[in-house]
């Protein structure tokens, strides 16, 4: 899920389109997937920054959804006092600018990659089309249109009444807003702490949703996507929505401004739906257009009982639950697998 991130920023290349490069694979990043270059040991301070540089500063989707967050926030629809009291007149924008925000984050992605067919097999992962014939595993007889119920009816509202309770708690004072001036230091880096915590909280969330009776009753309806694309990101059981959009409500406690609530909220939602959409990144005009990869998260959805975070911290690698892509990673991964289901 979101906000997986890049394993290799900048390496996609174009190289070897038409043929695939493993037995497994159409096209995978060098491996192995690596973590954010926080955790790098020894540390790489050029090697940190330049990675800093290029992820959150340069056009990539966490700066698009932190420009986003700073429109919104600051110009579209600022917390205002009025919130303190929940009405229609608020609410209402909340919801509609969630869905459509998420149509065309989502909507756009697949138009590109599954609509038009925008780049082939460019950068693709999974060496198997994207399933658009009619399966009688999905509602209504098709992934897309299963996807997409599940991320309207239950992904993008539930967010939406998080960001209302946010709002409400921000106006009425019981969040403390900071401003810029009043902590610098502390308004830029809760950026990436938000990033971090948000890893953190999925790799949890995650990990009990795999636990038998979780996932054969929730999580199951998002594993149905082996073959993932953008609309499979938010599309959740509702229970699994609330678990995963939580990490959001982290700051009812956090002294922070709104525009640092809707990065995070942004992050969660549409950075789901690029890092579902099966390619490394969108390839135009002979030159990569922007980077979406997630690498690792597809890892998941190939082989399950791994890489239930995000390459943003390593808690797979911390907790033994890492799959770096390699072969031998994958038949260590069975055989838990095997073990898990003998118990
Ligand atoms: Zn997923
Ligand atoms: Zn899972």
């Amino acid at each position: 899920m979101p906000s997986e991130q890049k394993s290799q920023p900048n390496a996609a290349s174009p190289t070897r389109q038409d043929a695939p490069m493993s037995k497994e694979w159409h096209w995978h990043p060098v491996l192995p997937v690596r973590f954010a270059p926080y955790w790098h040991w020894p540390p790489n301070f050029k090697g940190l920054i330049r990675w800093c540089w290029q992820n959150w500063l340069q056009f990539s989707d966490r700066s698009i959804f932190l420009i986003l967050a700073f429109i919104v926030a600051f110009w579209l629809q600022p917390v205002s006092s009025a919130q303190a009291d929940i009405t229609i007149d608020w609410v209402l924008p909340v919801f509609l600018r969630n869905w459509i925000l998420l149509t065309l984050v989502a909507g756009g992605l697949h138009l590109w990659f599954y609509g038009i067919d925008g780049q082939g097999k460019l950068l693709k992962y999974d060496p198997r089309p994207y399933l658009k014939r009619r399966n009688a595993l999905f509602k209504f007889g098709y992934q897309t249109w299963d996807n997409m119920f599940y991320s309207l009816v239950y992904g993008a509202p539930i967010l939406s009444v998080f960001e209302c309770v946010l709002r409400w708690s921000y106006a009425s004072g019981h969040t403390t807003t900071i401003q810029f001036v009043d902590a610098p230091l502390w308004f830029i880096l809760l950026f990436p702490l938000l990033a971090l915590w948000q890893s953190l909280h999925f790799y949890l969330v995650h990990l009990l949703l795999h636990q038998p009776i979780l996932y054969r009753h929730v999580h199951s309806v998002h594993h149905r996507n082996v073959n993932t694309g953008p609309w499979s990101g938010m599309s959740m059981h509702p229970v699994e929505a609330c678990g995963y959009l939580s990490a959001v409500l982290i700051l009812l406690i956090v002294p922070s401004h709104p525009v640092h609530m809707l990065f995070l909220a942004y992050w969660l939602m549409l950075g789901a739906a690029s890092s579902h959409s099966g390619y490394e990144a969108i390839w135009a005009k002979d030159r990569q257009a922007l980077l979406l990869g997630a690498f690792f998260h597809q890892l998941h959805h190939r082989y399950y009982e791994c890489n239930y975070g995000n390459a943003e911290m390593p808690w797979d690698r911390w907790f033994g639950t890492y799959h770096d892509g390699s072969e031998k990673a994958t038949k260590h991964i069975r055989e838990r697998k095997r073990a898990m289901h003998a118990k």
